[in-house]
C-alpha cells in the first residue's frame, strides 16, 4: 500500500482527500488530518487518492 493509493481520511472517512508528493503525505481537505504512515487497519481500508497533488 502506497499513499498515493489512499482514497479515504483515516480519520473522519471523508473522501476528500489529496496525495502531496511533495510532502509524501495525504492531506483531508475536510478535517485537515495529514496522514505520513499507515497502520495496517488503514491499509485495509484506504485505497486509491482522489486527487493526485503534483508541487
Ligand atoms: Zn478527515
Amino acid at each position: 500500500m502506497k499513499l498515493s493509493e489512499i482514497e479515504q481520511c483515516p480519520q473522519c472517512g471523508s473522501s476528500n482527500v489529496v496525495y502531496s508528493e511533495k510532502k509524501d503525505e495525504i492531506i483531508c481537505k475536510d478535517c485537515g488530518a495529514i496522514t505520513s504512515e499507515l497502520t495496517p487497519e488503514m491499509q485495509k481500508k484506504l485505497e486509491k487518492a482522489s486527487e493526485v497533488l503534483k508541487n
